[in-house]
């Protein structure tokens, strides 16, 4: 079993806060986008956040980059693992990932050296 992070109460609502502006960001800038391309009603645009907070439609996700796809997909997980309690630990070794790290790129899924690996290894290919 892997190991917990022991975060504070305070802690946990810090990187949770992180997380979700972060998120929200991302989503403010897609409805930017949905504006300009189209001209929908507010409730429209509404609508397809909030669609987007439960699944991930192929129109939603046309309107971000490679990078903010994986971004907002990661953001999600790490939600996720904060509800579990896992957050903060490296999905590959289990290990606690640097708290500093976690500040910068809450999200982040590796501890730096299972981040390097994986980034050395795709360069590799
Ligand atoms: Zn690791």
């Amino acid at each position: 079993m892997p190991e917990k992070l022991k975060l504070s109460k305070k802690e946990k609502e810090e990187f949770r806060k992180l997380l979700l502006e972060k998120k929200n960001s991302i989503i403010k800038k897609l409805s930017q986008f949905y504006n300009e391309s189209k001209e929908i009603e507010t409730d429209t645009a509404l609508d397809l956040v909030d669609k987007a907070e439960t699944s991930y439609t192929k129109e939603f996700l046309l309107g971000l980059t490679d990078s903010e796809r994986d971004q907002l997909v990661m953001i999600d997980q790490a939600l996720e693992r904060l509800e579990k309690d896992e957050f903060g630990l490296c999905q590959i070794c289990h290990k606690e990932i640097n708290k500093k790290r976690l500040q910068i790129i809450p999200w982040t899924p590796y501890c730096i050296s299972c981040q390097e690996k994986k980034e050395g290894e795709s360069k590799g290919k």
